[in-house]
């Protein structure tokens, strides 16, 4: 018999990435300050996270974290269901149902870990999840995690959601979706697709890691913006590591489901608790997004600055009204090229290429936060104006 050597396998992989330029380098952050990173002993300004609202560094976040430590000390220490359930987890738990509306959350770990349980805990290989084309990674794993059938749709396209669903009958359905699209910064056409899975009795899922914090009143994300209530979405994720400035993420909706994934989800039942202390640094951000709207109102002036700035430096932006505005440059050269150019001028962004996004949709994602200033917003358009005419003239940021 002859077995594949994985060692063999690796390194024919590995030099396969590089021939095509697609090795992934992880970036070292020496120092913070604000939207400030000291990277490589250079400080560049950083337009690549999700910190929407400032808050990872904000002041009270900080001290909330620090004095829960202080008290309680640093690991979970057990599952939730073994004795690692703290009171701060469960008023956390409490607050966020509370802001979004809904009978009850359920904190995971991450967002991805409570992307896996949701589907584990609900579907079976006899049963179906019906997919936006360019839902999150985690929401595609899941589905492969549950055993169930995985049908996609394409992107944004709520007949089509209607027509897999229509297409699939026979044992229990899922609808799930990004609510903000994480490399696109769309958001989905939540009405629609709610009306899609109430007519194929379909449960409809919202992955609002993007959305939370940053739309609908309060903060409370895309499902409340649509209008939308439990009823239409008996579960949505809220991550807590994006506008939260934070890490985890709560599963939050109709109680029995809530219920059902607190004792059965594999993926909750066997990993450690979140520090307490994260629990109450995130309770002390969650009152900050509620009450400062002026964060959000900062967020939506930077974004309307930076595309009123960029139009009028002719370079093309997609359509996104979110924090997330994608230029899309086409060939990973380019994309690469664009964001050296950029990092030369002072400014982090990331160049997202395959298999993140759809072969051919490389893009520079750049993120606007309530941390960033006028100035650097619109120095930022300066760069990436300079940037593109230094790059070649066949990129366009398009
Ligand atoms: C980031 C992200 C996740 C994962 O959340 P983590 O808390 O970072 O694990 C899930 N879904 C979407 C759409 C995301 O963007």
């Amino acid at each position: 018999m002859h077995r594949i050597d994985i060692h063999d396998r690796v390194r024919a992989q590995r030099a396969e990435r590089v021939a095509r330029e697609r090795q992934r380098q992880r970036r070292t952050v020496t120092r913070r300050d604000g939207v400030r990173l000291e990277v490589d002993g250079r400080w560049l300004t950083g337009f690549c996270s999700n910190d929407y609202l400032g808050l990872a560094t904000q002041f009270e976040v900080g001290a909330a974290l620090q004095d829960a430590a202080a008290r309680e000390g640093v690991g979970g220490a057990a599952s939730h269901l073994v004795c690692g359930h703290h009171a701060l987890h469960e008023q956390l738990e409490r607050e966020m149902a509370e802001w979004l509306g809904v009978p009850r959350a359920l904190l995971f770990g991450s967002g991805f870990t409570a992307n896996l349980a949701v589907q584990q805990a609900l579907l079976g290989d006899e049963d179906v999840c019906v997919q936006d084309r360019l839902n999150h990674a985690s929401l595609i794993d899941a589905s492969r995690l549950a055993g169930c059938r995985l049908r996609r749709y394409p992107h944004a396209d709520a007949e089509g959601a209607m027509r897999q669903l229509r297409n699939a009958p026979g044992g229990a359905a899922m609808l799930a979706t990004d609510g903000v699209f994480s490399m696109d910064g769309d958001v989905a056409p939540l009405r629609a697709l709610a009306l899609a899975a109430r007519s194929q009795q379909a449960l409809f899922y919202v992955d609002d890691a993007h959305g939370i914090g940053v739309l609908g009143p309060e903060g409370r994300g895309s499902v409340a913006e649509a209008g939308l209530t439990v009823e239409d979405v008996p579960l949505q994720l809220a991550t807590l590591g994006k506008a939260l400035g934070g890490l985890g993420a709560v599963v939050a909706g109709d109680a029995d489901l809530v219920e059902h994934l607190a004792g059965t989800a594999r993926p909750y039942l066997y990993t450690t608790a979140l520090p307490p202390a994260v629990a109450a640094a995130t309770l002390a951000a969650v009152r900050l997004a509620r009450r400062d709207e002026w964060r959000r109102e900062r967020v939506r002036e930077h974004v309307a600055r930076f595309r009123e700035a960029a139009s009028r430096e002719g370079l093309e932006l997609v359509a996104s009204s979110t924090p997330i505005q994608p230029g899309l440059c086409g060939s990973e050269a380019a994309a690469l090229a664009m964001s050296r150019a950029r990092e030369e001028a002072g400014f982090l962004v990331a160049a997202i290429r395959p298999p993140t996004v759809p072969e051919g949709g490389c893009r520079l994602r750049v993120t606007l936060t309530a941390a960033h200033t006028r100035d650097q917003v619109e120095q930022l358009v300066q760069a990436l104006a300079a940037a593109r005419d230094r790059t070649a003239a066949a990129v366009a940021i398009a």
